[in-house]
């Protein structure tokens, strides 16, 4: 019985799950920006040939983002489409603006639109968004897709089918991934390796219709009507907690900085083989993502088909220390594990 409800829970999840462009652009550009400085020599050619003349891995950083804008229409062409309200969607898009590239977006999120089930709103919005994430509880210390909130298209699964391509390994069935060739893997690494250092795209807080946190992963399972939608669903004044955590400190800027680059050289190398790291990685990011929840106290203000929570803080000003603080190291470490994935892959 309990084997129908999780199965049953993990239906629902997939219907209502997070729909946030994790680091904004700005936080995709720095994690490239730092790991565009820390590839060896042939990590940095193999790069360059790839991707390609002008494109590094600061300006690959946000292209998973830019997939964004593809819409299928209902005569089931697919089309890629500026966002008048979001014209700012677009900055980091226009490096992809050429005939050649906008194809390779929209041919990339057509073949990645139906091979699993993405509408959060009602509203497909193609299986390529939920590549951007994991909902793991904070209950929990370590990665392992068998929680609730991780799925075989999930963040650590899509970095998992990048690698492969970018190995000459086949995509490990039956994760449903497309991926065309070597510069699409190195686009959406370029990104996914970012995400995976966003904590609210990794740990999720649960809660009961009273705010009090829940472990989706014992009987109680994932309810619709109070799921946090990975922190989207959670308001902070104007903006939703998530957004909060996807906003860089601004002083960053758009590009690697002389203290990311001392913190990301500082970096402690990774365990094992590549083929762990991704989790391992998730692993981190979910004990980073508890400190993001802690002092905080929920209250639900509406729910179905649009939950909608209040946040309050035991600490305001400590916790935005905190967040900045822990932004700062996050950003350091994608950028240094993103280098040290790729120079592990072209040593
Ligand atoms: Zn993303």
């Amino acid at each position: 019985m309990l084997k129908v409800v999780l199965a049953l829970d993990c239906l629902i999840y997939l219907l209502c799950p997070t729909d946030a462009p994790a680091w904004g652009y700005q936080g995709h550009e720095v994690v490239g920006s730092i790991a565009d400085k820390l590839l060896n020599s042939n990590a940095r050619q193999q790069v360059g040939q790839i991707l390609g003349e002008g494109f590094d891995l600061r300006v690959a950083g946000p292209w998973a983002d830019c997939v964004k804008s593809v819409v299928r229409y209902d005569d089931g062409s697919f089309h890629y489409e500026v966002d008048p309200d979001h014209l700012e969607y677009e900055v980091p898009c226009t490096p992809f603006n050429s005939r050649e590239e906008r194809a390779r977006i929209v041919d990339y999120a057509q073949r990645n639109w139906s091979t699993c089930s993405y509408a959060p709103d009602g509203h497909e919005r193609g299986c390529h968004n939920t590549f951007h994430f994991d909902d793991i509880a904070v209950q929990r210390t370590r990665f392992d897709r068998s929680y609730l909130g991780g799925s075989d298209h999930d963040l650590v699964a899509a970095i998992g089918a990048a690698v492969a391509v970018l190995t000459d390994k086949p995509v490990p069935p039956p994760f449903p991934f497309s991926i065309r060739d070597k510069k699409e893997a190195l686009l959406l690494i370029a990104h996914f390796i970012g995400d995976l250092h966003q904590p609210l795209h990794v740990g999720a807080v649960y809660l009961d219709a009273n705010g009090r946190p829940v472990d989706p992963d014992t009987a109680h399972g994932i309810d619709p009507a109070t799921d946090t939608i990975g922190g989207n669903a959670i308001q902070d004044e104007n903006l939703s907690l998530h957004h909060e955590w996807d906003d860089i400190p601004t002083d960053i800027g758009e590009a690697a900085t002389t203290e990311l680059l001392a913190a990301a050289r500082s970096l402690p190398a990774s365990q094992g083989s590549i083929s762990d790291w991704p989790a391992a990685w998730a692993s981190d990011s979910i004990l980073v993502s508890h400190r993001a929840f802690e002092g905080l106290t929920f209250r639900l203000i509406a729910t179905l088909p649009a939950n909608k929570w209040s946040v309050a803080f035991a600490d305001h000003a400590g916790y935005l220390q905190a967040m900045d603080a822990i932004k700062r190291r996050q950003l350091a470490k994608g950028g240094a594990r993103l280098a040290e994935l790729l120079n592990a892959i072209w040593p």
